[in-house]
């Protein structure tokens, strides 16, 4: 499109939109004209593919057919989103010259276009292009090569609401830190986007992740390009950041430049994220724990969807925030505890502000689009009501002492622009239209002048009314209608039979100007119509010109406060999370956890959140709590390992995950489901459960496994807890069972870390003889009848068998099969008391001995075989030959 050839034969239109295209590759082009927004060329074939609407033509362009399709101005916001969620990117053109100014120019000159914003996923700022309990953020990843090793940072911004943070990463969780931000737009540079190491982290973000150009990262223009942003001179206001924090801050403001293009969201200053202040989960655990989406994708079901019940977007957004990033300092954990305590103990209040919380709209969103000019005199609505309903919260709380997070949310929220919102009621009408271009928005009495001129439009009305009933009278026509439309404006109607008075009598004919003939009908206008008409026109010409300009005023005096409304926001999020989880606690009879540093892990009656609502929904019997106690025991100082045998069904995924949920839900500083627990913070959760295929990116299950597995041994610290289902499941009997057992006496001797391992493998059981952290526990049944009965309680001691031949008969395998299998079962049985394989806690020796013999057997000759690799005989003299010797000696 962009050649030589093609632009010289283009029409001046067309050759305007070939530059304009060339200039925005990676983007379907929204070229404005008119009411709508033209795509052409490729472009329009895949949209009209994409949203399912007519392809067209449009001229012809090189001699052949141009292709085009077409979206009207006020459905685009539809069609915008669909695109975007189907994974592209739209730059929007707009006329941004008056027609006439074109048509001054001369008759070929076309309008000057320009695009004024780059749509992509991580840059929305609409309503209808977001989901109110969910942020919105575009990251940026960049790396400085240190002396040492290469530095990782990520940045990330959610304009609409304008969160701005950063942190500092490395290679081995940088997959993890992304996940745990669930990032819309991941920008990359170039060079890292191709890196072969990182490419499997690139692979499982897919779409999210986009390369973009180098010097968008560029750490030597960063610290220029964030203080430019922020109109100010110097970033020591701000804390200290590494280069590659600075290089990936300066990344993102640079990409939100480049697709807002002329508009600059308020953005908060950026605030620096320590990854050791935050709960490590690993992207498998992440997954497999169906935190904030389950495995297959779907928000019902999860974690978040069962304990959610704020009443404000930006309250489920902080609850999300928190759920994904739970804390691993006790302090601030328990300061968001005590809010919830003390609003247990206030359940008339608590009730109270959910029902003013309810009242309050999204301010930071409504913000950051009167910011970037895409507002509406709704969105000063909605910061006028959040005023007035924050003052209603400010009201309830004021009346009682208050602990620390909530007394901090009393005041910002008492810092909130009290003349702001005197000057938006005094101005805002009650009920406002969606687009400022539609006027209306001002009340009464906002402005004197725009009084004045309604009055005038409203007189001039009733003068209009008036006139119909005269000129019926004057010419005794009494359907004779005065009616408008917006091509003749003000008129007269008859019907053709009754337009005698008006045509034939002298007169009549003076007095009527004749426009329009229809059917059966004829319209007329006088000069004192066309006088009055004239009059109101003018007038809602100049009513709109004075409701714009006290627009613009508004929305000065909102952004001059923006800094407020934002901290005020943040405080009604708060509250809500709050009084949300106070409530939940409440109706599920939730308790307060005891965090602290300890290495305990202590929990009484536990529950699964998701799993017990579920059972209550379905009226599917109660939940049976279990307790968990994985505390170091006596002055011991490392946490304990529990080895959880049972027949499948019998409820051991459940447990495990559960305690696994308690964990995250007290670090993020929620009551949890258990009557009681006391958790040591935990500083990474690990955990490999279910079979979780991975097939589409070619790996069987085993492999998942292993490599979630290897994960886990490599990265679990003392202070974590892991949870291992079934591993060595998806492999041959005595690999499987071999390599369950070495790694539960890694976990024990190695990691120290606190862990569940449920197992299939009864043969495991008895290293609760030899590690004496690791303790037995089993899931009860009762067999009755040759039956078995899930008790789901979980007890000491191992599970004597695994009757998985009655699970098979409950699931209705055919009898004759079930029979065979038993019969199978009882030779099996047989030939293994004979040689049992817990023969070899006896034969084996203990874990550390064995590695310790594994890595003398390597050390030694490993070296010396270094030194004779060095040496090539052929070049050396028999002297040399004889000193090379003597050295390799020494070495041994
Ligand atoms: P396993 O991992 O041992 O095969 P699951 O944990 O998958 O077993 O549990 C099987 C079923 O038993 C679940 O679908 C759940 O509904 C039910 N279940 C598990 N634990 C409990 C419990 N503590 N109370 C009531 N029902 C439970």
């Amino acid at each position: 499109l962009a050649s030589d050839e093609s632009r010289a034969t283009a029409t001046p239109m067309m050759e305007q939109y070939i530059e304009i295209k060339a200039n925005n590759p990676g983007s379907l082009l929204f070229y404005r004209m008119g009411d709508f927004y033209e795509l052409f060329f490729e472009d329009a074939v895949e949209a009209a593919r994409a949203l399912g609407i007519t392809l067209t033509k449009r001229g012809q362009h090189m001699g052949q057919d141009i292709p085009m399709c077409g979206v009207p101005i006020h459905a685009a916001d539809d069609y915008l989103q669909r695109l975007i969620s189907l994974g592209f990117r739209v730059a929007v053109c707009e006329q941004v010259e008056d027609p006439a100014e074109a048509r001054k120019r001369g008759s070929k000159s076309v309008v000057k276009r320009d695009v004024v914003r780059l749509v992509t996923p991580g840059t929305l700022t609409e309503d209808k292009l977001l989901s109110p309990s969910e942020s919105n953020y575009l990251m940026a990843l960049a790396r400085i090569r240190g002396t040492s090793e290469p530095l990782l940072a990520l940045a990330w911004i959610d304009i609409s609401t304008g969160v701005f943070r950063l942190a500092e990463t490395d290679q081995s969780r940088l997959l993890a830190d992304i996940l745990r931000i669930e990032p819309r737009e991941l920008i990359v540079p170039d060079t890292m986007f191709h890196d072969p190491d990182l490419k499997p982290v690139f692979d499982v973000l897919g779409k999210v992740a986009v390369p973009q150009p180098g010097v968008l990262f560029d750490s030597a223009s960063a610290e220029g390009r964030i203080t430019r942003y922020f109109g100010v001179g110097t970033l020591d206001g701000f804390g200290s950041f590494s280069r590659a924090e600075l290089a990936a801050a300066s990344a993102a403001i640079a990409y939100v430049e480049k697709t807002q293009i002329a508009e600059r969201p308020p953005l908060a200053i950026p605030e620096r994220e320590s990854a050791a202040s935050t709960l490590f989960i690993d992207p498998a655990t992440r997954g497999n724990l169906e935190l904030t989406r389950t495995l297959s994708g779907d928000r019902d079901g999860t974690l978040l969807k069962a304990i959610d019940r704020t009443v404000t977007g930006g309250g489920a957004r902080l609850l999300a925030e928190r759920l994904m990033s739970p804390l691993t300092d006790p302090e601030p954990i328990n300061r968001r505890l005590d809010s919830i305590s003390f609003l247990l103990g206030e359940p008339s209040l608590c009730s109270d502000l959910r029902a003013a919380l309810k009242q309050v709209p999204d301010m930071p969103r409504a913000l950051s689009r009167l910011a970037l000019d895409r507002g509406g005199p709704r969105d000063l609505g909605a910061i006028l009501h959040g005023l007035e309903a924050a003052r209603a919260v400010v009201d309830d709380l004021e009346k009682v002492m208050l602990p620390e997070e909530l007394g901090q949310a009393l005041a910002d929220l008492r810092a909130l622009p009290s003349a702001l919102e005197r000057q938006l009621s005094d101005m805002l009408a009650d009920e406002l239209p969606l687009l400022k271009r539609d006027g209306g928005f001002l009340r009464d009495g906002a402005d004197a002048e725009l009084d004045e001129v309604r009055a005038l439009r409203d007189q001039s009305r009733r003068v209009i009314a008036g006139l119909q009933l005269q000129y019926a009278e004057d010419t005794g026509i009494r359907s004779l209608k005065i009616k408008h439309n917006n091509v003749l404006g003000y008129f007269i109607e008859v019907t053709a039979g009754n337009a005698g008075p008006m045509t034939d009598s002298p007169e009549g004919k003076a007095r009527f100007i004749h426009r329009q003939t229809m059917a059966n009908a004829m319209r007329f206008t006088t000069t004192e119509l066309a006088d009055l008409e004239s009059r109101i026109a003018n007038a809602a010409d100049r009513a709109l010109a004075i409701e714009l300009s006290a627009f613009d005023r508004m929305v000065e005096a909102v952004t001059a406060e923006a800094e407020a409304i934002k901290k005020g926001a943040r405080a009604i999020a708060e509250i809500d999370v709050a009084a949300g989880l106070a409530l939940l606690a409440e109706e599920w009879g939730y308790h307060r956890p005891t965090v602290d540093a300890s290495r305990m892990f202590a929990i009484e009656g536990g529950r699964h959140p998701v799993v017990e609502q579920a059972l209550r929904r379905k009226s599917d019997g109660p939940f049976i709590a279990n307790d968990c106690d994985l505390s170091p025991s006596g002055d011991g100082e490392f946490g304990a390992l529990w080895l959880l045998t049972g027949p499948n069904m019998g409820g051991k995924s459940t447990f495990l995950r559960q305690n696994a949920l308690i964990a995250i839900l007290a670090q993020m500083g929620s009551f949890v489901p258990a009557t009681s627990a006391h958790i040591g913070i935990v500083d990474r959760l690990f955990s490999r459960v279910g079979a979780s295929d991975d097939l589409a990116r070619g790996r069987s299950t085993f492999m998942v496994e292993m490599v979630e597995t290897a994960a886990i041994l490599n990265q679990a610290s003392d202070r974590s807890l892991v949870i291992l289902d079934e591993i060595g499941r998806g492999t041959a009997t005595f690999d499987g069972l071999s390599i369950a057992w070495a790694a539960v006496e890694h976990l024990h001797e190695a990691n120290r870390c606190r862990g569940l391992f449920a197992t299939h493998f009864h043969e495991l059981t008895v290293l609760s003889e030899k590690l004496n952290r690791l303790s037995n526990a089993t899931m009860r049944v009762k067999e009755w009848d040759g039956d078995v009965i899930f008790l789901h309680e979980v007890g000491p001691g191992a599970a004597d068998r695994s009757y998985g031949i009655q699970v098979a008969r409950l699931a209705g395998l055919p009898a004759s099969v079930v029979a065979r299998a038993r019969d199978v079962l009882t030779q099996l049985e047989d030939s293994d008391r004979k040689n049992p394989a817990s023969q070899l806690i006896d034969d084996l020796p203990l874990f550390q001995v064995a590695v310790r013999r594994e890595e003398q057997k390597k050390a030694g000759p490993s070296r010396i075989e270094e030194a004779l690799k060095a040496i090539n005989p052929d070049d050396m003299t028999p002297r040399d030959a004889l000193d090379a010797l003597y050295a390799l000696k020494k070495q041994l």
